[in-house]
């Protein structure tokens, strides 16, 4: 990245951010609500308008009965998922996470001072770790297994059936199943299952976010939906650390999920259609890479180049000013893959794998 950034003209795939601009009425809501004297802090949890309508969203799309005290509003997923991380485990414990997946649960987890056992998981399994594996990676200082679908980078995506058996290994573990969900809304085929719908005895913590369904990463605001014992641990520790989440965000996030839901549905189509080009032109080149099933990230496998896949981006950025994440970036035996991200303008992404792709050629 500081590569790139030293370049103005460097294509930026590595970054996870849409390119859509945030709706116009959730601005609107924004400027009303910071106009209107809506510029003092908070309750701890989030404004109650913006928990209940969050309560009822999360009922409607789960089925589970949800009430408004499970629920948290954080300052993005990020804080919903180092402060439930913090409610959960102490320093010492362990919690499941797998390989690839998002780098900043293992970030998190250290600064925690927990210990992240880490599961490979592999094509064969479509990315989805299997229960032989989660069994086997439980010890007596598990508290939890951190899962993520639609996942990033891989998309996999966990189906029903899958899902009920990681909530039945839960349950018989007796650990929390912490559930990042922020790519709830873009599953390009099958519909997203969240672990909450499995959940009958109350060991999900469910993690969201605004900031890719509503294309408002910068306003930071996601939330936590918990067992009250956890759902009120998250709260306290939001005092000493953020207060609160900025009180005019709180209400572009209300203004995103009570306005019209189209915006959400095109983008996916965007992202979509993006998916299916970026496979063509990779296929149609030789180049092995998943098929995604949810997300906005393409995983390629980048071994033809005959290097690892920092020396790759490395390369890349240097000749070819594009930017991509290296595979390893994403936890232990990923060094044969690189990462690129659908959320960018498509002439600036097809271009962008151009150039990839000749750089794998030389
Ligand atoms: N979880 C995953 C899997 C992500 O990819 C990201 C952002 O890239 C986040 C959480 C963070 O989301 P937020 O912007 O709400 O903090």
């Amino acid at each position: 990245m500081d590569r790139a950034f030293k370049l103005p003209d460097c294509i930026r795939l590595e970054v996870g951010e849409p390119n859509f601009p945030t709706p116009s009425h959730v601005l609107e809501a924004a400027d009303k609500a910071a106009r209107g004297g809506k510029t003092r802090y908070t309750e701890n949890s989030g404004i109650p308008e913006l928990r209940s309508r969050i309560a009822e969203t999360f009922a409607t799309d789960t089925g589970r009965i949800t009430k408004v005290e499970d629920v948290v509003v954080t300052t993005g997923a990020m804080a919903a998922l180092y402060t439930t991380l913090m409610s959960i485990a102490d320093p010492g414990d362990e919690v499941i996470v797998m390989s690839p997946s998002w780098p900043n649960y293992l970030m998190q987890m250290t600064l925690l001072g927990i210990r992240p056992i880490v599961v490979p998981t592999t094509e064969a399994t479509g990315h989805v770790p299997t229960v032989e594996q989660l069994e086997s990676a439980v010890s007596n200082r598990t508290k939890a297994v951190l899962i993520n679908s639609p996942c990033n980078p891989t998309g996999a995506v966990i189906n029903q059936a899958q899902m009920a058996d990681i909530l039945e290994f839960a349950r018989k573990a007796d650990i929390y199943v912490i559930s990042d969900e922020v790519y709830d809304k873009i599953t390009y085929e099958g519909t997203h299952v969240s672990a909450a719908s499995h959940d009958d005895d109350g060991r999900v913590v469910c993690i969201h976010s605004f900031s890719k369904t509503y294309s408002m990463t910068g306003w930071r605001v996601g939330y936590a939906v918990a067992p009250p014992e956890i759902a009120n641990l998250i709260r306290k520790c939001q005092e000493p650390t953020v207060s609160c989440v900025n009180a005019p965000a709180q209400y572009a996030a209300l203004a995103a999920l009570d306005g019209p839901q189209e915006i959400v549905g095109e983008m996916r189509d965007a992202y979509r259609e993006r998916r299916d080009e970026a496979r063509r032109i990779l296929s149609s080149s030789g180049i092995p890479a998943l098929e995604p099933g949810g997300a906005f990230y393409i995983w390629i496998d980048i071994s033809s180049s005959g290097r690892s896949d920092v020396e790759f981006a490395m390369d890349l950025v240097d000749k070819h000013q594009v930017a991509v994440v290296p595979g390893s970036t994403f936890g232990p035996g990923n060094e044969d893959r690189v990462r690129i991200s659908l959320a960018t303008a498509p002439d600036l992404l097809y271009e962008g794998m151009r150039r990839l792709i000749d750089e794998t050629r030389s």
